[in-house]
């Protein structure tokens, strides 16, 4: 497909944007950035879900048409299991991509997964934390999710909610306000709670909202605070960031 008939196609179906992921989006950058320079142009959002191991000219590169962008971690960023299990020979790259997206004015949340036996290192996941809050600010969203064995790990278990809950507590205590669980559907840690009065704002089930009760700001329907949510609000042809509610 063309770059213009995946941004005709978006608008056919009502999408509000496009996000550029499965196959990590830098691989073919160059119709990610032809696609979403022309579905900033019609006011849609543009998103990636990436690793995050691109350079500074890859960065400045997407940064005018990328409003979002999800960085996904394994093993809490573990120097030694980056190495051995994702080829990546220094995670430096990593960091300074987010640094510089958040310089961008990219909105940027982070994916931790956790895998049983080989990427279950909470002292790790202290570190990115407390780097996190020192980089990108505290109410940052970190999500820390469960591995499931499939293609070339199946030899381990899927993570159990509790190694979940351990790292989840570790992000907050580190100075983390938003930390979220992942792929263990129907847990409690899914849903958005204020940190001002402890209401629960954004209730979730798996990929699926449930409930939204932000008010019409985008903010806490009890206490009005800042979530900290960014969503789409539909401001017609032209226009082009995302929007807060
Ligand atoms: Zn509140």
């Amino acid at each position: 497909m063309s770059p213009e008939a995946i941004v005709t196609q978006a608008q056919q179906t009502e999408c509000a944007g496009i996000t550029y992921t499965y196959t990590e989006p830098t691989i073919f950058m160059e119709i990610a950035h032809d696609t979403a320079k022309i579905a900033n142009s019609k006011g849609m959002f543009n998103t990636f879900v990436t690793n995050g191991y691109m350079t500074p000219e890859a960065v400045d590169y997407i940064a005018p048409f990328l409003d979002a962008a999800s960085i996904n971690l394994k093993g809490s960023a573990n120097k030694e299991f980056m190495q051995r299990y994702m080829d990546v020979p220094k995670s430096e790259p990593i960091y300074n991509s987010m640094v510089r997206m958040k310089e961008k004015g990219i909105f940027i949340e982070i994916t931790n997964l956790i895998i049983p036996e080989i990427g279950d290192h909470g002292d790790d996941t202290g570190t990115l934390a407390e780097w996190v809050v020192e980089n990108l600010g505290p109410r940052t969203p970190l999500h820390i999710i469960a591995f499931s064995p499939t293609f070339k790990i199946t030899g381990l278990p899927r993570t159990p909610a509790r190694m979940l809950e351990k790292h989840i507590k570790i992000a907050k205590e580190a100075g983390l306000t938003f930390v979220y669980s992942g792929n263990i559907g129907g847990h409690d840690y899914e849903n958005t709670y204020c940190p001002e009065c402890g209401f629960k704002a954004i209730e979730r089930y798996a990929v699926y909202l449930k409930k939204n009760h932000l008010n019409d700001q985008g903010r806490c329907p009890k206490c009005n605070a800042d979530l900290n949510i960014q969503g789409v609000r539909w401001m017609g042809e032209g226009t082009s960031r995302l929007k807060f509610f």
